[in-house]
């Protein structure tokens, strides 16, 4: 079973491989729409919309231009402005803290858990002020954070919940899905997360009629009439070419979904069955799926030890295999930031995870000689 496999390169994400199985049902819609001529919201953004509450199990879904503005928009919806916290994660894509700076309001950073990346509930309530507006957990590479903590403390301080679930669609905490757990949740359909579309574009969740309706006037400058504004919002609608695209792509995403933890568990039973070192032996940490959670793996993160993710990148790009670093620069400590009173030290799990995680291919199409492949370099690079 373990000689050496063949060399093969593994790219970080294939998207080619994924459309080729789905070429015969994305062009016959791609043709609708050019014949209809209709490319903003419309039908086609309804009809998606419906089949993503549908699935999320909320009362209504808003399609948005990005997961950036899906942040934004449900922020302007809470009525975060100036002199206004917001609660959230170190450790995250830039929107999640630059929707919040935007608005004029301050992110106030709590740590991350080492074992999920996720904000770590018990620093939650010390980090709530008489300012703060909303708080927003971010479910990291596709896992939930741990809600059931974090919406305690929200209740009893009677703060809303806006899940950053960007890189969740299809995640779950116990019963509820990803999006469907606070009282909004905001997804990015960007072309490399596990429900992608051909170009940008976003959806707020939430089960509030009244959020609803202010999120369709906001993402259209705040119209409530045509051509009456009761608030000012901005262009932040989706489009019917990526609703199509996306409403294509929606019945596939929990096969999507399986063949990436599958993929994961595999390729770190083989990294095992070759030889590979634990971390604590100087190897690897594999992510971990906390109790109850549903992992979707939109990035497949594992820890190098402090100081040889360097050298892991070199090694894997002299084998042509992918790898990526989400994040490097913790968000409290990046430049644009820096006048919230970041300092290296404050938020230290953070600021490890930065330097020790490193996401590798774990996309379902790879092929059982790629991740053997992959799993063998991993773990020669970790006796090395
Ligand atoms: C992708 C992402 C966003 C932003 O989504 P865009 O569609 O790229 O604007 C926000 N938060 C997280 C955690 C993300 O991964």
């Amino acid at each position: 079973m373990s000689e050496n496999p063949a060399s093969v390169p593994v790219p970080l994400l294939d998207l080619k491989a994924q459309y080729a199985t789905i070429r015969h049902e994305i062009r016959p819609v791609l043709d609708e729409v050019c014949d209809a001529q209709g490319f903003i919201l419309g039908p086609r953004v309804e009809a998606f919309e419906k089949a993503v509450a549908a699935y999320v199990g909320t009362k209504h879904a808003i399609g948005m231009s990005s997961g950036t503005d899906s942040q934004l928009a449900a922020m302007m919806a809470a009525g975060v402005g100036p002199g206004d916290d917001v609660v959230t994660s170190p450790y995250s894509f830039f929107s999640t803290a630059g929707a919040v700076a935007r608005l004029g309001a301050k992110a106030v950073f709590c740590d991350i858990e080492p074992e999920t990346f996720n904000l770590d509930p018990s620093r939650l309530a010390a980090a709530i002020t008489p300012r703060t507006k909303l708080i927003q957990p971010v479910h990291l590479y596709g896992q939930c954070a741990d809600m059931g903590p974090i919406l305690e403390v929200a209740r009893s301080k009677g703060i809303p919940v806006l899940e950053d679930a960007c890189q969740a669609m299809g995640a779950a905490y116990g019963a509820k899905k990803a999006g469907a757990i606070g009282a909004f949740g905001a997804f990015s359909f960007f072309p490399s997360k596990n429900l992608g579309g051909f170009g940008d574009g976003g959806m707020v969740t939430t089960d509030d009629d009244g959020m609803a309706t202010a999120l369709r006037a906001l993402r259209t400058h705040g119209e409530t009439s045509r051509y009456h504004h009761g608030m000012v919002g901005g262009n932040f609608r989706l489009d019917a070419l990526q609703a199509a695209v996306l409403h294509v792509k929606l019945p596939h995403l929990d096969g999507w979904a399986d063949g990436r933890r599958r993929n994961a568990k595999e390729i770190e039973a083989l990294y095992l069955e070759f030889g590979g070192r634990t971390y604590e032996q100087g190897g690897l940490q594999f992510p971990r799926e906390a109790a109850g959670r549903h992992h979707v793996f939109n990035q497949f993160v594992v820890r190098v030890g402090q100081g040889r993710r360097e050298s892991a990148k070199e090694f894997l790009a002299a084998r042509q295999i992918g790898h990526a670093v989400y994040y490097p620069v913790p968000l409290h400590l990046q430049e644009c930031f820096l006048s919230w009173g970041g300092k290296p030290g404050s938020c230290p799990e953070a600021e490890k995870a930065a330097q020790e995680t490193l996401a590798l291919p774990v996309f379902p199409e790879l092929t059982a000689g790629q991740k053997r492949f992959l799993a063998w370099s991993l773990a020669e690079f970790s006796r090395g």
